[in-house]
């Protein structure tokens, strides 16, 4: 959602004009119940409603799948398109017009341009592909040696660049277009003698790169048997229309079976993907390139809620066992590792055992945790050896930590890779939990965030945590339903009060707009929040509270801060004053002084704890 960041006025205009429960109305039927409207989810299979609708904040949610969010993440998902597509959409139908800075008008239209361009180039290649002679050679190659039908071919819309050095560059389908818009999208190059151009690709077979949308933004090629050419295969440059880290080959055609699935299976090449499609695997796609990324994982998280990577079981090495366990702490995606039987390539698998024995080797997945855990044994053989399993330990674990340095890890997904990596190492969570531990990190348990699906085992619940959430849960929410009670209740309120990571960094939020602002913007709020902050947020707004009750949610939220801070500095005292029996003196007070604190802090009215309704 970086870009809204550019349009801040178009936004909020737009949000201003739609109304929710008119556009989700549309595909959703929506049902009335107390302060907002309840429907069968669009996002997910189910039976009872737990899709809702809050008309006035303007926000959906969905209890079931947790996806939520305002009118414009409701466009994004349901027409799976990217913000400002959703932005232009809703202000179309509202009759908005946008406000765009020539800049972007400017950049608008050279973009236009470009696709134009690589849609004629697209034909062209195409067209060379299906001539008599020029593309013979081609065409034997295709569908004699590689065995490919005519079907998936002109899916793929693969085409041939001929080994003439002017084809592309001289033809008169490209007539059209200006030399700089051709340089721009780098079908051509220039000489360096002269003013001239000669054409990128020569002598290959060509695989035209599309966005979800199908529009072309880039080639690729691959050189035909027998050629010279240096590079076996040859991207487009990047261009303003195409980056190698964000696109994901084969995605407009995968699109419907990953939505279905909600699978993508990624593979290391072009030919892999079309021959897989061929045989009707169709949720299969691969990346430019050999890793996988964050913007890839980005534009498949909307269609897939999991990942499989097919390795070539040679080919499969540390750094991607490592990058795929970073990419499963970091993004809320499943992350999968399938790997080939020795020896063959997907294609052989493909045309040797069908499509049976593809899914056969893509349902072997093992999450990327274990899959890391597998070679790290293998790598230490015999792994019933006590030394050698506790070097398998050491270096699994050092591994892990590696990748939990490497980003921004969410600790409910943590806790979960703890509890998988629990019985692989015959560790328990203490133990894990403890070699974790770093003590730059605050006092906190490692797997803290006690969040809805957290597995048991990694989150030792006590009471007074779950009434520590109710808490913080009655705060929020009842300053989301009147942010006018900030002025009675906010000096009593700090964001230290908070202990979860997601909740802090909303209740950050809220106060420092409360106190900015006097008010709290939502649409603002979950644009800046991410990740499990941000459902978090939604989570609290969602269970919308009745102006009449927030103050007296406020109040025993606060009760409950109060109490809990009193308990903390009792224990502190207490503690000191052990420490001062015994001769040291940590805090400077005499004891005298801490038992007269202790005394105070005892006779403080008790206030229940919790309870609170
Ligand atoms: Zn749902």
């Amino acid at each position: 959602m970086a870009a809204s960041g550019n349009f801040p006025d178009n936004r909020q205009r737009v949000l201003d004009a739609v109304n929710l429960v008119k556009l989700v109305g549309n595909t959703v039927a929506l049902k009335r119940r107390g302060n907002s409207y309840v429907g069968l989810c669009p996002f997910h299979n189910e039976k009872t409603p737990s899709f809702n609708v809050i008309e006035s904040k303007g926000i959906f949610k969905c209890f079931g799948c947790n996806k939520g969010g305002n009118a414009i993440d409701f466009v994004m998902l349901r027409d799976r398109v990217d913000f400002l597509a959703a932005l232009e959409l809703l202000a179309r139908e509202s009759g908005i017009d946008l406000i765009r800075s020539p800049r972007s008008a400017q950049t608008a239209t050279i973009k236009q341009q470009l696709l134009d361009a690589n849609s004629a180039a697209c034909r062209f290649f195409e067209r060379t592909l299906a001539d008599a002679t020029i593309g013979q050679a081609a065409r034997e190659y295709l569908y004699v040696k590689r065995g490919f039908d005519l079907e998936t071919a002109s899916r793929f819309r693969l085409g041939y660049a001929s080994e003439a050095w002017e084809a592309l560059a001289r033809s008169s389908m490209m007539k059209p277009f200006p030399k700089d818009v051709l340089l721009q999208a780098g079908l051509v190059k220039p000489r360096e003698q002269d003013q001239s151009v000669y054409d990128t690709f020569r002598e290959r077979v060509i695989f035209p790169i599309r966005d979800e949308g199908g529009r072309v933004i880039a080639f690729g090629g691959r050189v035909m048997p027998g050629s010279d050419a240096p590079a076996k295969y040859l991207n487009s440059p990047e261009t303003p229309l195409f980056s190698k880290s964000r696109c994901v080959f084969g995605i407009d055609l995968a699109r419907q079976r990953i939505i279905e699935t909600r699978t993508a299976v990624i593979v290391e090449g072009y030919t892999d993907v079309v021959m897989a499609h061929q045989f009707g695997c169709t949720n299969v796609v691969s990346v430019l390139g050999t890793a996988l990324t964050e913007q890839h994982v980005q534009l498949l998280r909307r269609f897939a809620d999991k990942i499989v990577l097919l390795f070539d079981a040679d080919a499969a090495g540390d750094t991607a066992a490592d990058r795929s366990v970073e990419l499963f702490l970091s993004q809320p995606i499943e992350i999968e590792v399938a790997t080939l039987p020795d020896g063959l390539d997907p294609d052989e698998v493909l045309l040797k055992q069908g499509k049976a024995g593809f899914e056969s080797v893509i349902s072997s997945a093992i999450p990327a945790v274990d899959f890391m855990w597998k070679r790290m044994t293998q790598q230490f053989k015999g792994a019933t050896d006590t030394t050698n399993k506790a070097q398998a330990i050491d270096q699994f674990l050092s591994r892990l930590s590696g990748a939990k340095a490497s980003g921004n890890i969410d600790e409910l997904r943590w806790g979960q890779t703890l509890t998988r990596v629990a019985p692989l190492t015959g560790l328990t969570i203490q133990q894990l939990n403890r070699r974790f531990a770093r003590p730059s990190q605050s006092n906190r348990p490692v797997v803290q965030s006690a969040g809805v699906g957290a597995p048991d085992s990694a989150v030792p619940k006590v009471d007074r945590q779950s009434g520590q959430e109710r808490a913080e849960r009655w705060v929020l929410s009842a300053l989301f339903a009147e942010g006018a009670l900030w002025g009675e209740f906010g000096h009593l309120l700090t964001v230290d009060d908070f202990q979860s990571a997601r909740s802090t960094a909303v209740a950050a939020f809220v106060f420092g707009q409360l106190r900015g602002e006097g008010e709290v913007n939502i649409h603002d709020m979950l644009e800046v929040l991410t990740g499990e902050s941000r459902d978090y947020a939604l989570d609290v707004l969602a269970g919308d509270v009745a102006q009449a009750d927030a103050k007296k949610l406020l109040t025993d939220g606060a009760t409950f801060f109060q109490n809990e801070r009193d308990r903390r500095e009792q224990s502190r005292l207490t503690q000191n004053l052990r420490q001062t029996t015994t001769g040291e003196s940590p805090s400077g007070e005499s004891p005298v002084e801490l038992l007269r604190k202790l005394q105070e802090q005892a006779r403080r009215p008790d206030v229940r704890r919790g309870g609170g309704g």
